[in-house]
């Protein structure tokens, strides 16, 4: 990290304001080689924003009007010192104070780097550093408040609190193995079974709120399906009326699959409207066929759409038996039309199926479609905001790796086994959980963590 880093850190395209970072020790010389005060300030001073101008010396070329600021070290994003220069938003202008940035002998940051260094240079840990491209990412109020409270250290707080319980019982443990004979308090296995409880509950209830936290940060993908004129289109615009669309651009959307990204009380929900899954001997609408079910299958949820004021048609049951025991929605629509449809023999067809009677033309049960939405979710009761949510894959998979190591922990305290056994596995818990924020982690997993980041983040 004896290098200097620089990277744009706006988007590209046009835009009002490009921000270009600089971080690491020479970051104030090269700053000063390529940048002229033209306002009031004659120099750049530390942490004020100054006016002026870029210019290739050189060349005696001018390359923008902007305004920039030197941070010096140690209270800075990277903990090092650190130069922004906020150009036009202009490709050629940004382009081209990159490359005299460059020239003058930074180096282009990997995706991630300056948070990579933020986290290296300790002043924030993995899983705090992990939520900041969270926050970047998040599509909607509760996912991003999710992302800043773990940004703020409330996941590393919690995990840090557990570690500590571990800890304090590996002493135990340890001292116990290496001074048997000395004149020390002995460890009972009641007692170890008693802390080891304690602290899976605190685990568990860290676990118990990773499929919500997942959901939430990553989205759910939910398929609408039903033949030709029940009315699927008709719930898809009903839904993306009545709820802000997450504008991202879809890829793979073809004239079989409709996709549209919404957000469904604070939930991001990609909902794809297909096109029938029948019999045919075309080979177009076979291909069509063949992505329906492709979306039925990655689908986290489905919503088939029936017509009420008819009996079910072959087609119909093809669905049916093509969802069969996974979780469904049958909204029965067309309510306002009468009602053909018998609801027992859709319950036993569809065992992991809500029927919801609706009437999509009258605004009837979208409200609903949308709890049940909600409910899937979160479950039966939503958390409250303060509760700390995991919602990241790695962390997930690392309190279930600890959880798991108690577990055993437990069952050879039960059957009276050495205290050198157990110590592994109590330590190993402790391990996995230091990879969370990031204590006991290897370059590899360091590695991966950052390069989902974006460039100059
Ligand atoms: P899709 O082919 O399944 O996408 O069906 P559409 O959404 O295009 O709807 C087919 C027709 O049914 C349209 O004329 C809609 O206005 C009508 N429709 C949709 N929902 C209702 C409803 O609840 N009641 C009535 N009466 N008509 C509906």
């Amino acid at each position: 990290m004896e290098d200097t880093i620089a990277a744009i850190g706006t988007p590209l395209g046009e835009g009002g304001i490009g921000i270009i970072r600089i971080s690491g020790p020479a970051s104030r010389d090269i700053l000063e080689e390529i940048f002229e005060c033209t306002g009031e300030s004659s120099s750049v001073e530390n942490r004020r924003l100054t006016y002026g101008r870029i210019i290739d010396k050189e060349k005696n070329q001018i390359i923008d009007e902007c305004m920039a600021v030197f941070m010096q070290a140690p209270k800075t994003y990277t903990t090092e010192d650190t130069a922004e220069i906020n150009c036009h938003g202009s490709m050629v202008s940004l382009k081209n104070t990159l490359q005299l940035i460059l020239k003058k002998g930074a180096r282009l940051a990997e995706p991630g780097e300056f948070t990579k260094r933020a986290f290296l240079n300790g002043r924030i840990d993995l899983s705090q550093a992990e939520a900041v491209i969270d926050v970047v990412k998040a599509k909607t109020d509760r996912s991003f408040d999710v992302a800043i409270s773990q940004l703020q250290g409330a996941l590393s707080l919690k995990v840090s609190e557990i570690r500590r319980s571990l800890l304090d019982l590996l002493v135990d443990i340890t001292v116990n193995i290496d001074y048997p004979d000395e004149d020390i308090e002995e460890i009972t296995y009641e007692k170890m079974e008693d802390d080891l409880l304690l602290i899976r509950d605190h685990i568990d209830d860290l676990r118990s709120t990773a499929h919500t936290g997942r959901m939430l940060r990553e989205g759910i993908r939910i398929t609408i399906c039903g033949r030709p004129n029940v009315g699927k289109s008709s719930l898809m615009n009903a839904l993306l009326r009545e709820n802000r669309a997450i504008v991202t651009e879809i890829p793979g959307t073809t004239r079989d699959t409709i996709e549209e990204n919404v957000n469904i009380r604070n939930i991001p929900v990609n909902l794809i409207d297909t096109a029938g899954i029948h019999e045919t001997e075309d080979i177009v609408e076979q291909m069509g066929i063949e992505r329906s079910k492709d979306a039925f299958n990655q689908a986290d949820y489905i919503i088939l759409v029936l017509d009420s004021s008819q009996s079910l048609t072959e087609e119909d049951q093809t669905l049916i038996s093509y969802i069969g025991n996974r979780n469904c929605l049958v909204v029965m629509n067309k309510q306002d039309l009468g009602m053909c449809l018998d609801e027992e023999q859709l319950a036993s067809a569809l065992p992991c199926g809500r029927l919801l009677p609706a009437s999509v033309k009258k605004e009837e049960g979208i409200e609903e479609i949308e709890d049940r939405i909600e409910e899937l979710v979160y479950g039966s009761t939503a958390p409250s905001a303060e509760h700390v949510m995991v919602n990241n894959v790695r962390h997930i998979q690392l309190l279930d790796d600890a959880a798991g190591d108690l577990e055993r922990a437990t069952e050879m305290i039960r059957r009276n086994e050495p205290l050198d056994f157990i110590e592994v596995d109590v330590r190993s818990a402790y391990d996995a959980l230091g990879e969370i924020i990031g204590e006991t982690v290897s370059d590899e997993i360091l590695n991966e963590v950052f390069s989902r980041f974006c460039l100059g983040k």
